[in-house]
């Protein structure tokens, strides 16, 4: 997945142009920037590679989510259904406006279940919230038509797994707002960055007012711009926006690079009967970010998870165990354990987590595996990193758990 591993010669060029002038800020210092708005160019390639109307950076994927959230007129008290399986990112960029998440039970697709989620919604769902995890994403087209069914809007967390696509679309397109982010262990990375996009108009606007304290941006002269709404400061900085602008040159390569490396791992896992992998979709396909798989139970999970650590196989997470990523170790969140208080409508609506019954998702991820997997790799290397993973899981089967 990581950019990082490509950053080079376009990222630097880009940056020295925004050095050599000295502003660093996206708006405003006209006389200047000799003509460089990053941001802005930003902005309009990556709408372009992604077929949308709009794009709006910010700061990072978290706040892109809640610029969307805002964009759309989310507040206080509205519910917005997240899955179990996910980063802390979701109930983060929703709390930070008094909206409350309402975690709702994955299924093999690692994402968000459509049947979950329709037992999930009351009248006050919003917004309906997929979040594409390790490159793969949820059964958008249920999805959708749940989300049409009941009015509520579909904002797609895209941070994982850009480049894969549903029904020949880019992922993050399908609902009415995608979100993605750059940050420095992304596909592509702009060191600390986000966007949001969407086809609508007035959400487009609407972000672009909210993430910059509210300025309508019309007119060049930032003392006289109008403030239609209250805003905040989610902007992005010229630096960052020119580390992405190198990064999108190198999208194409990194993709293709990703999905060949994918498909040799998965190809030598796939004799290994007992391993199965996650299921894509119809007209789905994965960004190659990672490569998951299941296990035939979590004792035999724990145990492969801890062998290819031993073996030196890096970056395969077994998140049923991780701090950030599945529900079963927030307790900030079930305790509700802010440095302030919450507002009262997050308080009140918060699911009572010492009840709710989370067993669906906890069959799937206490069985998965998911491997990072790089760009940089040589062609020997993966073979190697295949064959190494395919003796040690091999192995873990063919013995007992005690010995
Ligand atoms: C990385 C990530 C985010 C947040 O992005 P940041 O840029 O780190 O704030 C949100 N959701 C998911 C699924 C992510 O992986």
């Amino acid at each position: 997945m990581p950019g990082f591993e490509v950053f080079g010669e376009e990222e630097r060029n880009h940056i020295n142009d925004v050095l050599e002038n000295g502003v660093l800020m996206r708006y405003g210092f006209d006389a200047m920037r000799n003509g460089h708005h990053k941001a802005k160019e930003f902005e309009l390639a990556f709408a372009e590679k992604m077929k949308v109307n709009h794009c709006q950076l910010t700061s990072s994927g978290t706040s892109a989510l809640t610029v969307a959230l805002a964009s759309a007129g989310i507040g206080a008290g509205d519910e917005v259904i997240i899955p179990t399986f996910t980063f802390v990112a979701s109930f983060e960029s929703i709390i930070a406006l008094g909206a409350v998440p309402i975690l709702c039970d994955i299924d093999d697709t690692l994402c968000l279940s459509p049947e979950a989620v329709k037992k999930a919604i009351t009248p006050k769902t919003k917004v309906v919230m997929p979040v594409h995890m390790c490159g793969s994403m949820a059964d958008l087209k249920s999805l959708k038509e749940i989300c049409d069914q009941h009015d509520l809007l579909l904002l797609e967390d895209a941070c994982q797994a850009i480049g894969g696509t549903y029904d020949d679309n880019y992922l993050g397109t399908y609902g009415d707002l995608g979100c993605f982010s750059f940050d420095y262990v992304k596909t592509i990375t702009c060191g600390e960055g986000g966007a949001m996009i969407t086809n609508n108009h007035k959400y487009a606007t609407n972000a672009d007012q909210f993430q910059d304290h509210g300025h309508d941006h019309i007119g060049s002269d930032r003392g006289a711009e109008q403030h239609p709404f209250l805003g905040y400061n989610y902007r992005i900085s010229e630096l960052n926006a020119a580390v992405g602008l190198g990064q999108l040159t190198k999208f194409d390569h990194v993709l293709a690079k990703q999905r060949e490396h994918y498909s040799i791992l998965r190809e030598t896992l796939s004799s290994i009967e007992e391993v199965t992998f996650r299921r894509v979709p119809d007209h789905g396909v994965e960004s190659g970010a990672f490569l998951n798989f299941f296990l035939p139970d979590q004792e035999t999970a724990k145990r492969v998870h801890t062998q290819l650590g031993r073996a030196g196989i890096d970056a395969c997470f077994y998140w049923f165990d991780n701090n950030w990523h599945y529900y079963k170790k927030w307790d900030h969140l079930k305790n509700q354990r802010s440095m302030g208080k919450l507002p009262q409508e997050v308080r009140n609506g918060m699911q009572d987590f010492s009840t709710i019954d989370f067993s669906a998702s906890d069959h799937w991820m206490s069985r998965t595996i998911s491997c990072l997997v790089k760009v940089g790799w040589s062609e020997e290397e993966v073979q190697q990193r295949g064959a190494k993973m395919k003796q040690v899981i091999s192995n873990v089967l063919s013995t007992s758990p005690a010995s």
